[in-house]
């Protein structure tokens, strides 16, 4: 395989950035390399240019990376056709009726698994594209190939073609994660299956068994029994989303099980088999389950081995994720790493601002420190759970005063007027400054209505600060500022 040297990148690409400053050209000469296209490093990319260095981006399967393929962008968009049948279900109490077939049929509307993964795929494929139109639109040149560290100062690259070698001054490392895979349960793309095969199903799965009831086996197995399949959850925990608030856990729970969902808990899967016709899952207390297909969602692996990682002196830690500070610097002077490989926080947003927290360390910009208080969380379950902030368990653990209130949402006008009977508003405040300490809301597009609590959060406003602002009425923004009226009076008893 022939060895090239790569040529100064930015400029030949014609970048779109405009006049070159002074501060730019003194940066001109920095070379900074990228292994990874998800949002830790395309979102590193665009900042780099944007601060004027030379910047290449690797990657070996799609821009964007696995939350733009597999993770995010296919799971909310299947998730988008599971909320619609859920709100289909609210119809025939909100007047809607359907003409020539009964009423309050489930069957009235049925899933064409085929056209919604058609659509789930042309969707991930067109925001990749997108990804990569802006980055080379911008300067940043694209390598499609394996990238590994040489070193620190250089990354070799594996194309399809030949072996490229890539001299840097400042490498970012975003290389992701992948499923994490149980010999004894080896998936096979068709029955036995991780999270990226699931959308190869051409028809709904009659029996899926979720293995794992953590934020993604949650998120599926909720998604699955809206769209009609029969879903067994396998929680090897007291109850699902073990970790996340207690209130909001239990709610969906009963929700699951309302709507049909078996949820066996305390109950650990062993392995997974295919049979004639479909998959036996196997617990440790010797029971086994049947099914159609198994979806096993049992946690992901950092994809740190093979980038030449240690051999360049980058200190991984005990679960091989890189060890990473609060600027995303890594243990080598010039090696940053950003986003699930360095197991912070598994969230595109948080791998994003890692990556350009890196670039305007290594390129001596105005640079804060990564800060995981004001980071807003959201599981897009059936109703979704948004959080910010401290937990209750952290703020007990911690010993910090504080003060709870909750309102549930079935109280909200605007709530009843759309049929909606589950969720709440949950705001820990300090119990004697009265600052938002952590936030909790549960709802129909929670993601939405959590951003008031995160900046309340993140600027250290206090109850009476938030519970000032007029809401509109009826809105189900009106329920945060109740409890947060609500938490004024629990400061003065
Ligand atoms: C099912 C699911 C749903 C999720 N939903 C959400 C959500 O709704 N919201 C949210 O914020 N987060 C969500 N996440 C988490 C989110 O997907 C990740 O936090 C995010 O993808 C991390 O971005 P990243 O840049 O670190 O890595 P990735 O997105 O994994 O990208 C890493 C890229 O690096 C490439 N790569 C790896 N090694 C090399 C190499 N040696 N050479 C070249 N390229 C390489 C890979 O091909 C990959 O494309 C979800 C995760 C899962 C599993």
């Amino acid at each position: 395989m022939p060895r090239v040297a790569a040529s100064t990148p930015a400029r030949e690409a014609g970048g779109t950035m405009g006049r070159v400053s002074d501060r730019e050209q003194d940066l001109q000469a920095t070379r900074v390399v990228i292994i990874g296209g998800g949002p830790g490093g395309y979102e590193a990319a665009l900042v780099a240019r944007r601060l004027g260095a030379d910047v290449t981006i690797v990657e070996q399967s799609g821009l964007g990376g696995s939350a733009v393929l597999t993770d995010v962008v296919p799971s909310k968009t299947l998730i988008a056709t599971a909320e619609w049948m859920t709100i289909a279900d609210r119809a025939p109490e909100l007047g809607i009726r359907t003409t020539g077939e009964p009423v309050g049929d489930a069957a009235r509307h049925r899933i064409d698994m085929a056209a919604v993964n058609t659509r789930v795929h042309s969707l991930a494929a067109a925001q990749s594209a997108d990804i990569r139109a802006r980055l080379e639109r911008e300067g940043v040149r694209v390598l499609l190939g394996h990238g590994r560290l040489d070193g620190p100062t250089r990354v070799l690259v594996t194309t399809q073609e030949d072996e490229v070698e890539l001299p840097a001054d400042v490498v970012l490392v975003a290389t992701g994660a992948t499923p994490r895979e149980l010999p004894e349960a080896a998936p096979d793309g068709e029955r036995i299956l991780t999270w990226t095969q699931l959308y190869g199903l051409r028809s709904l799965p009659e029996r899926l068994i979720v293995v794992g009831s953590g934020v993604t086996g949650a998120e599926f197995a909720g998604a699955y029994v809206s769209l009609g399949a029969d879903v067994v959850l396998v929680s090897s925990r007291d109850r699902v989303l073990p970790g996340e608030d207690a209130d909001a856990a239990e709610l969906l729970e009963g929700i699951f099980t309302e709507r049909g969902m078996t949820v066996l808990s305390r109950s650990r899967a062993t392995g997974a088999r295919r049979t004639a016709d479909g998959v036996e899952v196997t617990l440790q207390d010797g029971r086994v389950l049947e099914g159609s297909h198994v979806l096993m969602a049992v946690g992901s692996v950092p994809s740190t081995q093979g980038v030449g990682l240690e051999e360049a002196g980058v200190r991984l830690t005990p679960s091989g994720h890189v060890h990473v500070d609060k600027v995303s610097r890594t243990s080598v002077r010039g090696i940053y790493a950003a986003g699930d490989c360095t197991g912070v926080l598994p969230l595109a947003s948080v791998a994003a601002t890692q990556g350009r927290t890196a670039m305007a360390h290594a390129l001596g910009d105005a640079v804060s420190p990564m800060r995981l208080s004001g980071v807003a969380a959201n599981i897009f379950t059936a109703p979704e759970i948004a959080t910010v902030g401290a937990s209750e368990v952290q703020l007990a653990e911690q010993g910090v005063p504080y003060a709870v209130d909750i309102l549930p949402l079935a109280r909200n006008p605007r709530a009843k007027m759309l049929g909606v009977r589950h969720g709440f508003v949950k705001i820990f405040a300090h119990a004697t400054s009265g600052q938002v300490l952590g936030a909790v809301v549960v709802g129909p597009r929670a993601s939405e209505s959590i951003f008031p609590l995160a900046l309340a959060v993140t600027h250290r406003l206090t109850v009476d600060q938030v519970a000032d602002i007029a809401t509109v009425y009826p809105s189900m923004s009106g329920t945060i500022a109740e409890v947060a009226r609500m938490l004024h009076r629990s400061a003065e008893e």
